[in-house]
């Protein structure tokens, strides 16, 4: 019992967490509500056989946790032939990509100028303060509209600095075996510590140790990760049994909306991203490494009303109707066309956190032990939060606080 730990949710961050803690002779029991590993990554194939990537799907550079995972396993990183950081405007008027570089060192400047307060300013007044054309402005909203999945108006300031933070050019990375296998990769390796099958029900924590119930039965350990969605903290139905400052820490936090497209392509056309800055999506052709062209043209859509205006609760049809008039070109097979949604999913309920202006969440809350409970997750990280790499860094924490033994993660820049 003194060195036993159950993690909960079998997402990058709790199995990154099992995998620690096992390495240092913990005993480890990893319980999953769903029946597949890996949570926010998720990967499918389309009608005409494609890898789709229902959750995430790109890896920066500066993601170094996530390509350390990746080369233990010996899963490789492919070149998309594109950046997932330049999408040409469509939709709207052209839009000079020297006048989106220039507005790159605008938003720079203004986050420096604003220093701590860009907690406190929404996105949308911030852009309202740039020195920029009506062009680059309406883009710049679109492109962190869809990101954060949240309207430029729920965002604070800080979100710009996805903005300020790209790279002009690049020729952007994704998982050739698809964004899914680090996970599944950990899972094979903690074998049948990792059940799945088994959404947790109720937790009871006391000093001395934890108990927790799942639909199958009842587990006791010494130490708890809890690394299951920041939605989740505030209304599951363990969420009463959590301390006060985590779910007061949780509430301050926002939850991005977002929607994936798959439309498989019924002709060779080179890698490309469009951003549609009227409907706050955008799509892309990417290769898979020399392989050359992967024959999907997917999509990402932003924020809960753009959602509704798209339908996407009702399916893909009004968005790929849009695509179809703002991309005639393309060789698209309309009718086989899918989309996923992550709102309604009760175990995700979202699809990654995000910060409202004003709100200064206190994160630290997130990041230290109550007792025996730690919590691991992407939105526990604090400079990777919304991604991967940030589920796995949360993950190296949870295992560094139940047992100090084991290392922090290191210093992180985006
Ligand atoms: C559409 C989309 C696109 C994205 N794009 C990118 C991208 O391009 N690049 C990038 O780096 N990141 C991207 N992300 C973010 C990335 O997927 C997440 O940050 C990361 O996967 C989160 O991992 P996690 O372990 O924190 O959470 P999750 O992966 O959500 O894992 C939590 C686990 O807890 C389980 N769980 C929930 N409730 C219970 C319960 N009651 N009992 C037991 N288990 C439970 C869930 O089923 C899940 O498996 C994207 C996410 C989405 C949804």
């Amino acid at each position: 019992m003194e060195r036993s730990a159950i993690v909960i949710g079998a997402g990058l961050a709790g199995l990154t967490a099992a995998d620690r803690l096992v390495a240092a002779s913990w005993d480890v029991t990893v319980l999953e509500a769903r029946d597949r590993v890996g949570g926010r990554t998720w990967s499918d194939r389309a009608a005409n056989g494609a890898r789709i990537e229902r959750g995430a799907e790109w890896v920066e550079e500066a993601q170094h946790e996530l390509i350390a995972l990746c080369a233990r396993f010996g899963i490789e990183l492919v070149r998309a032939g594109m950046s997932y950081h330049d999408r040409r405007p469509i939709g709207g008027p052209p839009v000079p990509q020297e006048a989106i570089v220039r507005g790159r060192a605008a938003v720079r400047d203004l986050l420096a100028e604003l220093g701590d307060g860009a907690a406190d300013l929404s996105v949308a007044d911030a852009l309202a303060r740039l020195d920029v054309t009506d062009g680059v402005r309406t883009a710049f909203r679109a492109r962190i509209e869809c990101t954060a999945g949240t309207p430029a108006t729920g965002l604070a300031a800080t979100h710009l600095s996805m903005l300020a933070e790209a790279p002009d050019d690049a020729d952007s990375l994704r998982i050739g075996a698809g964004s899914d296998a680090p996970a599944r990769a950990l899972a094979e390796h903690l074998g049948a510590r990792v059940r799945l099958g088994e959404p947790v029900t109720a937790l009871d924590i006391d000093p001395d140790g934890v108990r927790c119930t799942t639909a199958v039965g009842t587990y006791a350990a010494a130490r708890i990760v809890l690394a299951v969605p920041l939605a989740l903290l505030g209304d599951a139905p363990f969420a009463d049994a959590l301390p006060a400052p985590v779910r007061d820490a949780a509430a301050g936090f926002g939850v991005a909306q977002a929607a994936k497209l798959f439309v498989p392509l019924t002709g060779d056309v080179d890698p490309q991203a469009h951003l549609d800055a009227h409907r706050d999506y955008w799509v892309w052709t990417a290769n898979e490494g020399d392989a050359g062209l992967r024959p999907i043209l997917a999509g990402f859509a932003g924020s809960m009303p753009m959602l509704e205006r798209l339908e996407v609760d009702a399916g893909p049809a009004t968005w790929v109707e849009r695509i179809g008039e703002m991309l005639p070109d393309l060789p698209l097979d309309l009718a086989a066309a899918g989309v996923q949604t992550w709102h309604d999913d009760p175990y995700a309920r979202g699809v990654y956190s995000c910060v409202p202006p004003g709100s200064r969440p206190d994160g630290d809350a997130l990041r230290r032990a109550h007792g025996p409970l730690v919590l691991a997750g992407e939105h526990t990280d604090d400079v990777w939060s919304g991604y991967m790499e940030g589920a796995i860094r949360s993950g190296v924490r949870a295992a560094h606080l139940v047992d100090p033994a084991l290392p922090p993660p290191g210093p992180a820049a985006h």
